[in-house]
């Protein structure tokens, strides 16, 4: 449990080995933490993503961080909501999980994942919270790295609801 931690603010600010990006399947930027990432980061991450060919639902993509105190960026298509009979929690699960295997592969010990799915692509909050400490969870209990997953909250609510998740 130790190796979870609750963030409120801003992830663009973090001096982490990686931040995620709820990214779009283009991965050439967006609204959101995407346009936020990619306004802290400069244009060298955009086109450093140009050259990645885009990136399907539930897998991610690694970049640098260039401006930002992040080393990387690792990059995340989350799903959007169409009500959760089409397979959102499996694909939202699936952002997590690549996410952290990415990580892994790179030797990155510290992590901080935005809410993916949860401005416009309208994934419910509370699910999605679920989603997401489970699986980090589930990975922490195979896993030695990464030593540590952030979560970041840049909404009131979800301090709340992520409280509650991980007591
Ligand atoms: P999606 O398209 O995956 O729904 P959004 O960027 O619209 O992605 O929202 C995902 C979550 O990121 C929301 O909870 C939103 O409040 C949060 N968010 C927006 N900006 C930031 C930021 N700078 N740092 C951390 N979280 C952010």
């Amino acid at each position: 449990m130790d190796r979870i931690e609750l963030v409120i603010g801003d992830i663009t600010m973090l001096h982490v080995d990686a931040i995620v990006n709820a990214a779009n399947r283009t991965l050439l930027g967006g609204g959101g933490v995407d346009g936020a990432i990619h306004r802290a980061a400069g244009t060298s991450l955009l086109e450093e993503c140009r050259g990645l060919g885009g990136c399907p639902t539930g897998e991610a993509r690694i970049t640098k961080g260039y401006h930002l105190p992040a080393k990387y960026v690792i990059h995340t298509v989350g799903p959007v909501w169409h009500g959760g009979n089409q397979n959102e929690p499996a694909l939202l699960r699936a952002c997590y999980l690549s996410s952290l295997r990415l990580a892994e592969e790179k030797r990155l010990q510290t992590i901080a994942f935005p809410a993916i799915s949860t401005g416009v692509y309208g994934y419910p909050k509370e699910k999605a919270a679920q989603v997401a400490v489970q699986a980090v969870k589930e990975f922490f209990e195979a896993h030695t790295e990464p030593e540590k997953v952030i979560f970041v909250c840049y909404d009131e609510d979800n301090v709340q609801i992520y409280s509650s998740y991980l007591d």
